[in-house]
């Protein structure tokens, strides 16, 4: 039986990278006997284009009715001057937050070919490989009380953040289940010097290590962990910690890999449902070049085969490919060193390259 997939194509360069991303999903997906079903549907400024709202209940409906959805990027300059209530970018949190998408996941990994693409030395970055485990729908983003009071002269912002004790465990889980698939090392990262929230994930997620002797815990202060991705990045294999904390690390963390256009996400829901998109934006300036990178979309298609599917050689066979394909030395624009003077590949070219490898 086919299994259904949603597309949200979305906005700017999302429908280009999105289609690579499909083909490259199904041929994958075929080696271990899955055959997909793939409705698409809009999601950010094409949406309110069409309907008016970036994101529609009907199409909420649908995605819970599938197995995965495979999400391309929302927004760009036409949808600017909206109001923030109706900009593209709310359909996003609003489908994270309809799904239950608590965790994000948003691996960092420096390919062989692309060591020289980091801003750091290579001997730091050479081998680099990992994980930021983000809780993606509690703390200081969604806190109550929240607002802003008073007249000029006299004003006051108000955001708070707050954990509960379920929310905490649950990505902890969530990310000690992927260090087991790892390196078997956690690191997490809190201000518990600072702030009573941190206080409470340190006593959290020392309760819930008791339960995977086999994985190693470190407690780290953000500000130091700061230092250290960039000091030291290869020491981190699973990082974990909370909205805020995590929004700035992933950041950090996938610019040591120096190629926005290579980096894949998972948001996971309870019950292991997930929603599958490329860390980048919509990138106005090039879309509708066939100049885009699909490799992070790709790759988010690997996540999804592993993560849905539990098809883990069809993963590696996606990642294998990426790499051989970069390994025999095809860039596309946003790979290219300062100066270097490379014939470059566009992004339908690179799907096919994808294909090829993987065939
Ligand atoms: P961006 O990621 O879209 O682009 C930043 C730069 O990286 C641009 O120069 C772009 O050309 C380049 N780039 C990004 N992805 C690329 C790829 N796959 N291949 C080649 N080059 C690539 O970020 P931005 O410019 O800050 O934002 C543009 C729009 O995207 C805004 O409307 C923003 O709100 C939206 N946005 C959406 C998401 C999302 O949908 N998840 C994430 C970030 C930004």
């Amino acid at each position: 039986m086919a299994e259904k997939i949603v597309l949200l194509p979305g906005d700017g360069i999302g429908p280009e990278v999105t289609e690579q991303a499909r083909r490259v999903l199904e041929a994958a997906g075929a080696r271990e006997g899955l055959a997909f079903e793939f409705e698409e549907e809009l999601i950010g400024g094409c949406s309110i284009d069409a309907h008016g709202t970036p994101l529609r209940e009907e199409v909420i409906e649908k995605c819970r009715a599938s197995r995965s959805v495979l999400l391309g990027a929302v927004g760009g300059p036409k949808w600017d001057d909206m109001p923030v209530d109706v900009r593209p970018e709310k359909g996003l949190l609003a489908i994270r937050k309809a799904l239950g998408l608590f965790a994000n996941l948003r691996p960092a990994q420096v390919l062989p070919a692309l060591v020289e693409a980091s801003a750091l030395r290579p001997e730091i970055v050479a081998g680099v490989d990992m994980l930021v485990v983000r809780e993606l729908t509690g703390g200081i983003y969604f806190g109550e009380p929240r607002g802003r009071e008073g007249e000029k002269g006299d004003r006051r912002a108000l955001n708070a953040m707050v954990y509960d004790e379920h929310e905490v465990a649950r990505i902890t889980r969530v990310a000690f289940e992927q260090a087991r698939l790892r390196r078997n090392h956690v690191t997490h990262v809190h201000k518990a010097n600072v702030l009573d929230v941190s206080q409470l994930w340190v006593e959290v997620v020392d309760e819930v290590a008791k339960d995977y002797p086999d994985v190693e815990l470190a407690h780290q202060l953000v500000d130091s962990c700061a230092m250290l991705l960039v000091q030291e990045p290869k020491r981190f294999d699973v990082i974990v910690t909370g909205n805020l904390f995590g929004d700035i690390l992933s950041d950090e963390a996938a610019m040591i890999t120096g190629s926005l256009g290579m980096l894949p996400s998972a948001s996971l829901a309870v019950g292991g449902f997930g929603l599958f998109e490329p860390v980048h934006g919509s990138a106005p300036d090039i879309a509708g070049k066939d100049l885009a990178n699909p490799l992070a979309a790709i790759q988010s298609a690997a996540m999804l085969l592993e993560t849905a599917f539990n098809a883990k050689a069809a993963a590696g066979a996606i990642r294998q490919a990426v790499a051989d394909v970069l390994e025999a030395g095809h860039r596309s624009g946003d790979l290219l060193l300062p100066g270097e003077n490379r014939e470059t590949v566009g992004c339908e070219r690179m799907g096919e390259l994808v294909l090829a490898a993987l065939a």
